[in-house]
């Protein structure tokens, strides 16, 4: 078994090389990305491993098919970056529903403490012996209305730390759990309480820029906006006129709407030409982490663990639990 895996990091191939060793799966790792034109590097190999930022579109299915591969094996739980409804009857495609919906949990809080408690700021400045507090005044998260959309795996993993911080939370999920104990609201109404607000939801057509121009008018005007689920569901430009003119207190981004050419890479001493990023990162009141949530040692050891089963699974019976279809 041949498997081509795109867009690899150092990080990424420990955890394959350890769990794959003795299963006869012969992994060639690719530092490109794949779209139409790395596609030809899977020329030969019997499936693919891919990330959130490589693009599986009709065009790159269509060369993968070609080549007679038969699997596309997503090494992460979003799928959006997948041709779904293309590939069905033609390839199949399977992903890592859950790794560790802790980590990227754990990430979106430590982000809102890192913004509302100036932290980023404190630790540049006592590294240059600056002891002075001016501009670090922050917040009490104690009492505070959390707002989280999407309440699936990540979601209900991020209540339970806002509980821990005895916040009130408010929840809004297009398919509520039944019977539960979280208190849904309406989006309208979860938007115009809660003091911040975290996005755990897909992104799909309908979640596409659901943080939009008319969306933040709802908004407290001190309301910290969390993103650690895909950038799209924000409106990066009107999220920068809102931070311009006041209108929000603050965002903590993990990823942004026109990341996939730029986070992962180091542009250091380059000069990025997205204008909106980079003066969102200009902002004292926003942060932004390069797609790290689920970057934690659990979670890549889970995601070779569940991907190479996965792969398993498909050779041996021509299935796989964690198989993608397309709902429509
Ligand atoms: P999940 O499938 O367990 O939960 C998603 C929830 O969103 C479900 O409860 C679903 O009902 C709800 N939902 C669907 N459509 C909705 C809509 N229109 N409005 C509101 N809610 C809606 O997924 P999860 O494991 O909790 O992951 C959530 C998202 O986090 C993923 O889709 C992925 O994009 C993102 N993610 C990011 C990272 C990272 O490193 N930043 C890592 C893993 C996952």
């Amino acid at each position: 078994m041949n498997l081509a895996f795109f867009d690899t990091k150092n990080y990424d191939k420990p955890p394959f090389e350890r769990v794959s060793k003795d299963k006869n799966i012969n992994i060639k790792f690719f530092d490109s990305k794949l779209n139409y034109d790395t596609a030809p590097l899977a020329c030969g190999f019997d499936g693919i491993c891919v990330f959130v930022n490589d693009t599986i579109d009709k065009s790159v299915i269509e060369r993968l098919c070609e080549y007679k591969v038969r699997f596309i094996a997503l090494r992460c739980s979003g799928y959006n970056n997948v041709d779904l409804k293309y590939t069905e009857g033609k390839i199949a495609v399977f992903n890592v529903p859950s790794y560790s919906p802790y980590a990227v949990a754990e990430h979106a809080m430590a982000m809102l403490l890192t913004s509302v408690r100036r932290t980023h700021k404190a630790y540049l400045r006592t590294k240059d012996f600056n002891f002075s507090l001016n501009g670090l005044v922050g917040f009490d998260l104690y009492g505070k209305t959390a707002g989280v959309i999407g309440t699936g795996k990540i979601g209900r993993a991020f209540i339970d730390i806002c509980k821990g911080f005895s916040m009130n939370v408010i929840a809004y999920d297009k398919y509520p759990i039944e019977n539960s104990d979280i208190d849904y609201v309406s989006l309208d109404e979860l938007y115009k309480r809660s003091d911040i607000i975290s996005f755990h939801c897909p992104l799909t057509e309908e979640t596409y820029h659901m943080l939009d121009k008319s969306s933040i008018e709802k908004l407290k005007r001190t309301a910290i906006i969390i993103n650690t689920s895909r950038g799209p569901l924000i409106e990066s430009k009107a999220l920068l006129k809102a931070i311009k003119e006041r209108k929000i207190g603050g965002a903590c981004l993990d990823v942004y709407e026109e990341e996939s050419d730029i986070f992962f890479e180091d542009y250091s001493g380059h000069i990025v030409e997205d204008d909106t990023l980079a003066r969102l990162i200009t902002m004292p009141n926003v942060l932004v982490t390069s797609h790290q949530a689920y970057l934690t040692t659990e979670a890549l050891n889970n995601i070779a663990k569940t991907t190479i089963e996965n792969i398993l699974s498909f050779e041996k019976t021509g299935k796989c639990p964690n198989e993608l279809h397309c709902l429509k």
